[in-house]
């Protein structure tokens, strides 16, 4: 793994949540895109190397309005961006982790994404994401 490239943040509503942030972070959200497979709206804003990514749900039944309704707003996961994704599945796999996705699929941000079980990483939602070159 490189490092941490952002940190997703489920909110109520992205139009509450943006402004917000960009006065904590004095800066503007530089990006939003719609997941549809996700059924997520996201917003992103660049902070020094990282990212913060703000998640609204974009159906009542998404996996992020589910999320806030048994946790509550706040910190949804972590993205570790690595080099070639294929091959840390498969060693994450053989190490005893829990692979959500079978495949890498597109995420926000011109990403390959995976998800990892929170069960096996102490109850954390980790992400793996690499650049879509
Ligand atoms: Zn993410």
């Amino acid at each position: 793994m490189l490092k941490i490239e952002h940190i997703g943040i489920a909110v109520k509503q992205l139009s509450d949540a943006v402004p917000v942030y960009e006065k904590l972070l004095d800066t503007l959200c530089y990006k939003t895109e719609t997941v549809t497979s996700e059924n997520v709206n996201t917003a992103f804003f660049r902070q020094g190397g990282n990212k913060i990514e703000l998640l609204e749900s974009s159906s009542p039944n998404g996996v992020i309005a589910k999320f806030i309704e048994k946790k509550g707003e706040g910190i949804h996961h972590i993205a570790f961006e690595v080099a070639d994704i294929h091959a840390e599945m498969v060693r994450l796999r053989s190490e005893g982790f829990i692979l959500l996705n079978e495949e890498p699929k597109k995420g926000a941000d011109n990403k390959l994404v995976c998800f990892l079980h929170p069960k096996a990483t102490n109850g954390v939602l980790v992400e793996l994401c690499q650049e879509i070159k």
